[in-house]
């Protein structure tokens, strides 16, 4: 049995299906990121919030296919087989075996036609960097609980099983806005995620992904996560005295469509969230120059126009995400290009939704305070906010063939 999902990524604070065939998409989510109380259940010091990023431009695609033919568990990423053994997949696969065996002992779960003790071959393709900050593993742990899920027949809250592989996989379980609430109880059964806000709720923002380095990070966002708990006050005292009402306040901005708020919200809080990486000890500097360079340009882009049109936020690594409004994208895009102007693959620079070319005022690159430097951005993918995860019915796209092992050309 195959079934193919496919879904959209997860960045920041703001911020994933199965049968013969399932693959997912990916969100890209906002900051508020939160460290983690619980290692093992995965379950946060703090709530947070993201953005679903839309799969037309940043997706995920996973096919799982179950067989008494298979004897092992394995799973490819991105055309290579990975250790099945890892514990994060490991915890997935137990989990959602275990809801479909309390499913199958209710009345209407005598209807899998396979065994819970067949094994499982998983593929998985990311269209975006893989562990280079993009929130890869939120997309695609999402894809994977929502693919599993189908294929097990599991209709029970996925949010334990995605945040078993990625804690921020829970949010990629739905489209638009979405909260994962910290909870309370110390089994986890409350930390779970809600919709806070539909994909279309805000046609206008759109969301610029500045892609300064493809590379594999240095410190991967679980370890720093874990050394900024065990050793950051000022991680702790975000978590209990600054989160709280900014989450609140974020959540007004939303419901309002309140960029300026939420604009000013998203930099301070990713701004935070960094500083509490330097005050982790040995210290985690995930932001690098054109970080900083980028930064500087959002603030000198604000200040010419006296008020704040676009936002940072930057996750584990130091590719910012940028959103603002449809009628903004074009000016910005233009002053990226002036600041970070393409080394050789100027064609290839703008990824994505279509993008108008605008001209430059001379007045703006006056004020643009950033010295160019060329090729420091690599390209921009520019996107807007997404659906949860969507079922591939069409076989010709699944990654695994009828033998369940990867097509060629996955
Ligand atoms: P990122 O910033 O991209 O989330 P991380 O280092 O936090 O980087 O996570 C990357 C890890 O997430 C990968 O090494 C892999 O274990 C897991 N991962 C990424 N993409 C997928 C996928 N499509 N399916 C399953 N696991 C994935």
């Amino acid at each position: 049995m195959r079934c193919c999902g496919r879904s959209g990524a997860t960045m920041g604070s703001i911020s994933q299906k199965g049968g013969p065939g399932n693959s997912l998409a990916w969100r890209l989510c906002l900051s508020i990121p939160g460290g983690k109380r619980d290692e093992d259940l995965i379950l946060p010091i703090n709530s947070s919030l993201s953005v679903t990023l839309h799969q037309d431009q940043l997706k995920t695609t996973t096919t799982v296919a179950i067989s008494k033919d298979f004897a092992e568990d394995r799973i490819w990423l991105n055309g290579r087989e990975e250790d099945v053994g890892q514990p994060r997949l490991q915890a997935c696969l137990r989990e959602i075996r275990r809801l479909a065996r309390k499913r199958r002992n209710t009345q209407d779960g005598d209807s899998l036609p396979f065994s819970l003790s067949h094994k499982v071959h998983v593929a998985s393709v990311n269209n975006f960097p893989t562990a280079a900050g993009l929130a890869s593993s939120a997309a695609g742990y999402a894809c994977l609980a929502y693919t599993l899920a189908q294929v097990y027949g599991v209709e029970s809250d996925l949010s334990e099983v995605a945040r078993r592989g990625s804690g921020s996989a829970c949010r990629s379980l739905y489209g638009g806005f979405v909260e994962w609430q910290m909870g309370e109880q110390a089994d986890g059964k409350d930390s779970v995620a809600r919709q806070v806000a539909p994909e279309l709720h805000w046609p206008e923002l759109r969301v610029l992904i500045l892609v300064v380095s493809a590379e594999k990070k240095l410190t991967s966002s679980t370890v720093g996560m874990q050394t900024s708990v065990e050793t950051s006050p000022l991680l702790r005292f975000r978590a209990t005295s600054v989160v709280p009402a900014r989450m609140a306040e974020m959540m007004r901005c939303i419901e309002e469509r309140d960029f300026q708020g939420f604009a000013q919200l998203t930099m301070k809080d990713s701004n935070q969230f960094h500083a509490t990486c330097l005050d982790t000890f040995p210290p985690i500097s995930y932001l690098n120059d054109t970080s900083r360079r980028i930064i500087q340009l959002v603030h000198c882009f604000n200040t010419h126009h006296g008020r704040t049109k676009v936002a940072y936020t930057f996750d584990a690594g130091p590719n910012a995400v940028i959103f603002t409004l449809d009628d903004t994208v074009a000016e910005f895009v233009a002053a990226v290009r002036h600041s970070f102007p393409p080394e050789a693959n100027g064609d290839k620079f703008l990824k994505g939704l279509q993008v108008r070319p605008a001209p430059l005022s001379d007045e703006l690159k006056a004020v643009l305070a950033v010295e160019p430097t060329p090729g420091s951005v690599r390209y921009i993918i520019a996107t807007q906010v997404g659906p949860g995860p969507q079922i591939l019915d069409d076989p010709n796209v699944h990654l695994l063939g009828p033998d369940g092992l990867p097509k060629p050309d996955a």
